[in-house]
This record gives C-alpha cells, structure tokens and sequence, in this order.
C-alpha cells in the first residue's frame, strides 16, 4: 500500500505545499461567504473544530481508509472529573449509534482553551469499561465478605431514607456524614446536607491541601492562590506544577506560554520531577527545609531594601503588629522596618544551607532573579512540602511573604487571592446552616485546623467519640487513599461503630468492599456539576453534563432523568440528593423538603433543569445577556457551550474603592476595618468582604480604611494582609503568629542514625488516585511505583540494581517494593507515588481487578495485618478486546496502608513524610507484600494527639474555632460556642 499523495514516506510531508493548498482552499470558499471547512486532514486537525458545526461534524473512518467514509458527530461539551482542574472536554457522540466515540478539548473553554492532560480524552476509557459498577448493590453476606446481590434504586433508596429519617426524628443529627473524595462541585452536596440540617460534611482535604492552604489563608483569608503565570518574570514552584500540579493543565500550559517569554521557572522539589527537569533552577532540599530556604530569601529581600515598601505600609497589618508584638517601639513604618530587619536577620543563606543542603550562593543566585521580578512573581505551594511535614502551612506562609514583600499581590504576572479568580454562584435554595457541630469531623483539639479531621475519623470511632449512623462515601476511598488505611477497614467492618456505609462510586474500589450499599454514579460525561476554578486573572464557570441528555435533547428528545440515557442504571448525585430528600420527607413535615422542590412548580420535586436554569438566569452575571444575544436560554447556552466567562482583568480587587451605595450608618474597627449596615449586593462578581463576620452591632465588613479610602481590602480580621495573625496569637500559638520555620518531625535531627525520609506524596501526571483501575490507556502508561533511592544509598544498602526488591520500614510496619536507582532524587531520601497498588480480595469474585488491581489475601494475626499477593494483573477476556493485551503484572505497592497518622496541631493536615529504615527484601518477600501493626498505629496517633491546644484551653471567646476562618457549613452561634467540659476539650480533668 503506498501513501496517498500527500502524505510522502520517509521524507515527511511536504507542509509548505499543504499549507498552500489548504490556504487556497479556504480562499475560494471564503469568497462564496461559506465557513471553511476545516477536514480531517494532518494540518486542520491543528484546529479545533468551530462551534457552528458542533451539531454535525464530520470525520472520516480511519479504518476504512483509503476508502471514504464519514462519521458524523455531535459535539457536546462537559467537563473532565479526573483531577480537580475542570477542564473542558468535547463529547463527541455519533449521530448513528447515539454514543460516545472520544472526548477531546473545549476550545470554548477559557481555562483550558481546549487542551487536556492524559487524563481527559481517557475518559472515554472510563465510560466503556466494562469492570465498572453499573447497577445498585446490596452487600449479602457479611460486612466485607465480598457477597452482593443487586437491588432497585427504589429499595435502596427507601432502605436508606429511612433510616436517615429515624437518626433526624431522634435528634441524632451527628451520626450522618457524608464524606467526599473528588468534590468536582461547588457546594451541592453541603447545600444538601445543610437542608438535612446536618453538619455532616467530610472532606480529603486535610490528606491534601490543607497545610498549604492555612499559610495563605492568614496571610489573605483566603486560602489558595491564582498565580497569573502566564505574565511572570520569575515562576517559583514548590512542587511539580508543570506536570500534575494543582491546577494542572490549565497552568501547566501557561507556565509554558510564560518560558517561551523568557520567564524564569524556579522549582523546589526532592525529587527530579518532570517540572524540575524544565527548570531554570532546580533545587532539591533536604525535605522540610523549604520555609527557611523562602524566609533567606525574604532576608535578602529586606535587607537589600528590595522590597515594596510603599505595599507593605499601605496593605500589611504592620500597625497590629507593632501594637500588640513591640509595644516599645515608636508606632511609625520606619520602626517596622527596623523591627522586620530585626526578626529575619537569622535568615541568612548560610542558615538555609545547613538546613537544606542547597549551597549558599545557590541560593544567593535564585534570590536574586526573585528580587528582579518586582511584581511579576508567580508563586504557588500546595501540596507537596506544605503536606509532607510538620509545620509544613509555614512553607506556603513564608513564600506569600515574598510576594508579600515584592508587592506581587494581584498584579499581571504575580500571584492573586484565589476567590478573586473564581465565582461561585447562588443556588435556588439557601437553607441555613445547620444547629450542631460534628466533632467527629472539627475536634476541639484543633480549633485552627484548616478542614475536617477526616483522616483520623477511625481513631475518634475507636475512641468512643460517637457513632455514624449512615455514612456516605462519595467518589472516596478511604481504605486506599488515608494513611493507616487497615484501621479504617477496621472501623468499616464494625457494625456497632458505622451503622450502614452507602459508597456513592462509579467504580469498585478498596473502601466499596466494606460497604452496605455500593451505588453508581456517573463519570465526567454522566452527571451534572458547576465549576470555577482560579487559573489566570479572570472568573469562569464551567457546566458539566451528562452528553448523551444533552445529545438526545438536541435531536427533540424529552430527557426526565439522568438514567434514561446513562448505562446499565448509573445515575446521577444531583438527582438521587433530590430524590433522597423527598423520601426522607416525603410529607414536608421536617422541613427538608422544601429545599428539594420546584419554584416554579411548587409541590414538586425540583429537576436539574430548573436548578441549573434558575442559577445561570439569575446568578451569572453577564450569562442571560450572552445567550441571549444567540436566541438561547442561559441553560440552552451552557449545554451548548459548556463553560462562560464572567470576568478578565480583574486586576487588584483589594485597591477597589468600595462604592458609596454600599456605605450605609459605616463604624471603622481599630485596624481601620469598615463596617457597613447596607445590605451586600445580591450577585456580584466581586467577593463580598465578609470573612470577619459583624461588628457588635451586626454591621457587615465592608473594605478597610488606607489612606483615608475605604477600599475592598481582603477578608482577614485586620482588612489588611496579616504579617501577624492576631489569630494564630489569640489561640494559643503566639510563637508562630509570624511567618516562621518550624523543625519537620522528619528534620535530621529528629532521625536515628540508620533512618532516611519518605516522600510518598508525588502524583503521576497519568494517574487518577482511586478511579485509574478503570483507564486502560493511563493503565498501560503507568501501572507501577517503584521506590527512588540514590545510588550511593543503593550502594550503602547493598541494593545491587533497579528492580531489586526492598523493605521500607515505617513505624507501623513495612512494604516490599522493588528499587528504581536514581540521581534523581537527593541522598538520604527515596520517594514512592502513592497512585498505585490498588488491590481486590481473594474470594471477591463480583469485583473486576481491570488493568491495575492485584489480588490479595489480607491476615489479621497476632503480629497484625499481612496483606500478599495471590494473584497478579494478567490478561481477561472481556467485552472490551484490549483486556485481553494486558501486557504488565506488576501493579505497584499500596504504601499507604503502613503510614500511622501525623496531625499538624495548627493546620490539622496529616504530615505525610515518613521517616524509614531501607534494607534489602527478606526471603520469602515478594512485591506489594504489607504488614502493619494497627496498635502501634493508636499509639503513634496519641503522641500526635498530645501534640495540640485544645479549644477549651485556648479559646479566647468561648467558640470552638474563630468563627471566620472558612468551613464549608457553619454550625449556628450557639453550636459554635465551647460545650461544657468533656473529653478532648482541654478543660476535663
Ligand atoms: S488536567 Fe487533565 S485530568 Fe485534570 S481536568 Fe484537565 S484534562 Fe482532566
């Protein structure tokens, strides 16, 4: 067979040629007045398709070439669910079969501007898998004995909202959670459970974020940043951003737009992650030392006087600071720059070389390309160190202060207040937050913690602190995804301590297992979601839909319920919470129902219709005008389109003046803070400066006074960027109410002799935590982890070559992995991605193992928990022929299962640093092998536990936790204030 004529053999096309015949193409159609057709040829595949064709485009078979054969497609957009960066992704469904062929980009998209990650178009993958859970199922056997029997929704259902309704008539509000994996929503689900009157949110968070989203969160009250990288001089990166940071994509390729512009990329990570590798400096630290490696350079800053002066008088809480820290001084900004001299003098480079390792005039270098940034600096710290180690909120505390420092705070290139880049519409219905407080989740002994407790919930359960009675988990896999994930499986197979678990999952996993109920739900492309997402200096908001509703509804068809066109009989969150609540009051008598029902209808079940319709017509602003400028309702526009862009530029929204209308019987608070008694206006896309919550005569927060101008200011105590947290001073931790270093518990010093550290925090960019069993093509890129070690570790540990099997041994037990010999991470320090590992048990016979999940027996003995393979990925004949070229068996090790709990005492996020003892494997070891000691488990967690200040000691208000730090649902005052002494409160004897 010989290539067509345009397509030459081995001396590649002739692109030129092409180019020009395609140009001249375009020319004769363009002067008919038609829209050119852009083929599937090489070159216009460089395009993406234009949107007045998304109702029939067209391809040809590329099996039945060199014949022509056109498939025609619908184009529909959604957005992706496979990381948290909502991505657009196009659906493109064919007209004939009525189903989905492939996802790829949604060029209307103005965060991901139609490029995806791996992940997105592997979608597809996650829709045809023909291991996933596609009917409702009922555990028939023991808890965790692997027997099911499938149900009707309908007996689910009333199963379920009876007992929910029992646990609310009894007045045990507290024994309901729902606990969530990815979000990949806007506050739907606490929207639900505050109409349940509940405060049974749960999150991941603090397995994630949180120790990087308190050190921003004191700075701004706000507790993420938006770099606006694309326009920086000099990026900083503590993590691997470029290739599965948060967000990725969408960042990812601005990054990149800003290199080719000849930004500087500084990246600190242990490890050589993709991103170091496109570093301009990559520095890889002792793990830990990253806050003292920002705060030399913060020294260098100040002392050098390259810093914005004029910012730090105007937008620093500098006046509290004197007042309340250096009352000795004279109250003027000249004293306060003595006294910040003073305070970082220490911070030398020779300091962040010792701790580090990194040289001095390293670090010297990279501090000075950070002062030229001036206001082009882009930063962001999320995960990694900020999550690995004690103390680790410090390291994104200390790198705000650079941009602190530079002035480079919502500027073009700098690094804005997230909820500045991101809008969250208002819903139909409000219910008001809830009249309890879960203590299961925000224990008063971390009252500044950032999120929910969520990873130490099997150890309050074990603690006798309460009981669930039902308990969700939501795309959530607790077993695999916490550290010491045999003690949630223990708590899980307890009846007595969790009543029923319902798993709200589009796919088995390790948690679904120990369930009562496993529930399907649908992926990406099957369910309805908003989002908005800080990814550039402006706000978006993204729909994502079900596309074969939509599809069908284009060709006229009436489409009730999400199930008519989803397979087997997966549905959709959105509508099984509506159906849920109408069962739990089905009469009204609770006061739940109303929340669930139609405005327009009133008596009947709200639908998603209506409750996406009301949000885009009344609380998007610019949205109705937009669609109708197309002849579209705002829904119709988004089910076309998929994602609107509210807001660019937005600019510094802290300098804006607040309007006078706004200003009504004002009171300013002794930090300049601007109290306002008019009313804060209904939709907006600028964030009500609310945080603080009222005055004492219930004033709103309206801005701050600088200068004499009542501007919008940021939404922290003072109004100002706080230097000082008033916060973190008033509850029990004035040491660290300056952005500080504290020691990791896995700094040198803390480690024995024949001890190295662990990261075990590292994403694959290829990976989808708990849902990548079912991605055969992300399965196929990546389906091991094997643990880094550096040569000369290798050679002290007589580990003679890659692949050889070792033990790492933490302080509950070990792992058998196999060794990956690199330069690329430091000595001292070896690291494994936590993606993998993912197992089934022996006998579960109705659970698919797909691509990526080995099958285990798990031994519970004397000694405690032995986990062993008894059986490997291997090829299967199944409806989908490719899992029958499964060509790996070797599925990694679920490391997680041997970490005990780490609870940061401030932010409450689990420290994941692990420090080990590395050795080669035992006889008789084999790859995935796990043993763990859950007892030593318990004790490791009360040393962590001794570690905090309780509430009731520190509390300087009789609340619980200050009440404007966030909280995805605040309990009433009355909930919120101190209950009489009892255990862990600080004041029991
Ligand atoms: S970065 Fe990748 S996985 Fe994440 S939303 Fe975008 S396409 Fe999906």
């Amino acid at each position: 067979m010989s290539p067509p004529a345009d397509v030459p053999g081995d001396s590649g096309p002739d692109l030129a040629a092409l180019g020009e015949r395609v140009s001249a193409a375009r020319a004769a159609v363009e002067a008919r007045g038609e829209t050119f057709y852009q083929g599937a040829s090489r070159i216009h595949l460089g395009a993406f398709p234009p949107k007045e064709r998304w109702d029939d485009w067209v391809e040809l078979s590329s099996r039945a070439w060199p014949a022509r054969e056109e498939h025609h497609y619908m184009l529909v957009p959604t957005t992706c669910f496979n990381c948290e960066s909502a991505c657009g992704l196009l659906a493109y469904v064919d007209r004939d079969t009525r189903q989905v062929r492939k996802f790829e980009g949604n060029p209307e998209h103005p965060g991901s501007r139609g490029r995806n990650c791996a992940k997105g178009p592997a979608t597809i993958n996650q829709v045809t898998d023909p291991d996933r859970v596609l009917y409702p199922m009922k555990r028939a056997g023991r808890r965790g004995e692997g027997l099911w029997e499938r149900v009707t929704w309908d007996e689910a259902l009333d199963a379920i909202a009876e007992r929910l309704r029992a646990a609310l008539t009894q007045g045990r509000h507290n024994e309901i959670m729902v606990h969530l994996g990815r979000p990949g929503e806007d506050g739907y689900t606490e929207r639900v459970l505050a109409s349940w009157g509940v405060d049974g949110h749960n999150s991941h968070t603090n397995v994630c974020s949180s120790g990087g989203r308190t050190g921003f969160q004191f700075w701004m009250g706000i507790d993420r940043p938006s770099p606006d990288y694309a326009h920086a001089k000099v990026i900083y990166l503590i993590s691997a951003h470029l290739e599965a940071g948060h967000y990725f994509n969408p960042h990812a390729q601005r990054i990149t737009q800003a290199r080719q512009n000849g930004a500087k990329v500084i990246v600190l990570d242990t490890r050589l992650s993709n991103t170091a590798t496109h570093a301009d400096y990559w520095l890889s630290p002792q793990p830990g030392s990253e806050a003292a490696m920002n705060l030399a350079i913060a020294s260098y800053l100040i002392r050098t006087g390259r810093y914005d002066a004029e910012f730090v008088r105007r937008w620093w809480n500098w006046e509290q600071y004197l007042t309340h820290c250096r009352p000795d001084l004279p109250a003027t900004f000249e004293s306060f720059q003595g006294a910040l001299a003073e305070l970082y003098a220490g911070f030398t480079f020779e300091h962040a070389a010792a701790e580090s390792g990194i040289d001095a005039g390293v670090l010297a270098e990279v501090a000075e390309v950070v002062a030229g940034a001036g206001t082009r600096f882009a930063c962001h710290s999320w995960r990694s160190a900020a999550a690995g180690n004690l103390g680790g909120w410090q390291v994104s505390r200390t790198l705000f202060l650079i941009s602190a420092l530079l002035g480079a705070v919502a500027t073009e290139g700098g690094t804005f207040p997230n909820a500045w880049n991101k809008f969250v519409p208002r819903p139909i219905h409000t219910p008001p937050h809830p009249g309890v407080w879960q203590d299961l989740s925000w224990p008063l002994e971390f009252p500044l913690a950032q999120n929910e407790l969520s990873f130490l919930l099997p150890h309050f359960l074990k603690d006798g602190r309460g009981r669930l009675d039902t308990y969700f988990t939501r795309v959530y896999n607790p077993v695999w995804t916490n550290p010491d994930g045999l003690s949630w499986m223990e708590v899980l197979t307890d009846t007595e301590k969790i009543g029923c678990h319902v798993a709200l999952t589009p796919t088995w996993n390790e948690s679904a297992y120990f369930a009562d109920y496993v529930l399907p739900m649908g992926h990406g492309s099957e369910r309805h979601d908003t989002h908005s997402y800080e990814q550039y200096d402006g706000q978006w908001i993204g729909f994502r839909q079900p596309v074969l509703r939509a599809a069908r509804e284009r060709l006229g068809e009436d489409i009730t319920d999400t199930r008519q066109v989803n397979p087997g009989e997966v549905w959709e969150e959105n509508e099984w919470w509506i159906e849920l609540s109408w069962r739990i009051d089905p009469d009204g008598s609770l006061g739940i129902r109303r929340y669930h029902e139609s405005r327009a209808h009133p008596g009947q079940k709200l639908t998603v219709d209506e409750y996406y319709g009301w949000m885009f017509d009344n609380s998007v602003p610019g949205l109705p005008e937009r669609a109708a400028a197309e002849g579209l309702t705002p829904l119709a526009w988004m089910r076309r389109y998929g994602a609107f862009e509210i807001a660019s530029g937005q600019g510094g929204l802290h300098e804006r003046e607040v309007p006078e209308d706004e200003l009504r019987d004002v009171a300013i608070g002794p930090a300049g803070q601007v109290y306002t008694a008019a009313a804060a206006p209904a939709t907006t896309n600028i964030v009500p400066m609310a945080a603080p919550g009222p005055d004492s005569e219930g004033r709103r927060p309206a801005g701050v006074m600088v200068d004499g101008i009542i501007r919008r200011g940021f939404p922290t105590p003072s109004g100002r960027l706080e230097f000082w947290s008033s916060t973190l001073a008033d509850w029990g931790w004035p040491e660290h109410a300056l952005p500080g270093y504290i020691k990791s518990h896995v700094h040198p010093s803390a480690l024995a002799p024949d001890q190295m550290v662990l990261l075990s925090t590292f994403r694959l960019p290829t990976q989808i935590h708990t849902r990548s069993a079912n991605s055969k093509w992300l399965d196929e890129l990546s389906h091991t982890n094997p643990v880094w070690i550096h040569p000369s570790d290798a050679a002290r540990l007589r580990i003679a070559r890659t692949g050889d099997l070792i033990r790492v041994e933490t302080d509950i037990g070990y792992l058998v992995a196999r060794a990956w010999i690199t330069e690329g991470i430091r000595p001292g320090v070896v690291a494994c991605s936590h993606h993998m590992g993912r197992w089934k048990l022996t006998g579960h016979d109705q659970v698919g193992a797909g691509g990526m999940m080995a099958t285990v027996d798990l031994h519970h003995g004397d000694d405690g928990w032995a986990m062993h393979a008894t059986g490997r990925v291997k090829p299967y004949r199944s409806a989908d022929p490719d899992t029958a070229r499964i060509w790996w068996s070797d599925t990694g090790v679920h490391q997680n299962l041997t970490f005990p709990v780490h609870p940061d005492p401030i932010s409450g996020m689990h420290c994941w640093h692990q420090a080990v003892r590395v050795r080669p494997a035992a006889p008789g070891d084999a790859q995935g092998d796990i043993a763990v000691d859950t007892g030593k488990a318990r004790e490791i967690y009360e040393q962590w536990m001794a570690r905090t200040r309780p509430a009731g000691s520190v509390s300087p208000d009789g609340t619980r936790r200050p009440r404007w730090l966030m909280r995805p649902l605040k309990p009433s005052a009355a909930a919120s204030a101190l209950p009489a002494a009892g255990p862990g409160d600080g004041t029991a004897a």
